[in-house]
């Protein structure tokens, strides 16, 4: 069985960057459903005693479509954190950052970048930042459930660019809302995942 996640702060955390309402159907509906798919596809199946995972990278199909969005969301919600009062301060830091000012010469320059992909991705998909064993960073769009660990990369962060992400609060504008998701990134999440895509054990870093 794969699990329905926990979300580690409150429906109304994120307000007013994503509001309750969008939680509690973006959360509790949309994830949810992709979860309860995803549980009775895979019973009796070659799946069903596999990691979430190796499900996304050895399925395809309806088995992938539902394995792929649980995967994308529980990284999607699982980044965020209660909205801070700077956003200005609100910046990558570690290794991350190092990384990032390497490969794209500012923070300013990498989240233009990300955002206009988020915005140009025609229809339902995600914008993703993610690493190679190397800790090479790469930003791609994938459409409708991608994720670039299906190419070998650890997914690292990213966009909901489906519009039920932000259709409640933002209607059609999506570059807004995904301007103002900068604001709740908990970047100690991202550098986290960072360490952990080229072989850092998680205690070394705590
Ligand atoms: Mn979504």
């Amino acid at each position: 069985m794969i699990e329905y996640i926990n979300l580690p702060y409150s429906a109304d955390a994120l307000e007013p960057i994503i509001s309750a309402r969008t939680i509690e159907f973006h959360y509790g509906k949309h994830l949810k459903a992709y979860v309860d798919n995803l549980n009775k596809l895979i019973i009796g199946t070659e799946f069903e005693n596999m990691t979430l995972e190796e499900i996304v990278k050895s399925s395809t199909g309806a088995v992938f479509n539902n394995a792929g969005q649980v995967l994308n969301h529980n990284l999607y919600f699982t980044q965020f954190k209660k909205t801070v009062d700077d956003a200005e301060q609100n910046v990558p830091i570690g290794k991350l950052a190092e990384q990032i000012n390497k490969q794209w010469g500012s923070f300013e320059v990498f989240r233009e970048e990300f955002q206009n992909k988020g915005v140009s991705l025609f229809g339902s998909g995600w914008v993703w930042l993610s690493a190679d064993k190397d800790g090479n960073l790469e930003i791609s769009q994938e459409g409708a459930a991608g994720n670039p660990i299906t190419r070998g990369r650890t997914p690292i962060l990213t966009f909901d660019a489906w519009e039920h992400a932000y259709y409640l609060d933002y209607q059609n504008r999506r570059v807004d809302h995904l301007k103002a998701l900068w604001i709740i990134v908990d970047w100690e999440i991202i550098e986290r995942r960072y360490y952990f895509s080229y072989g850092f054990s998680l205690s070394s870093i705590q």
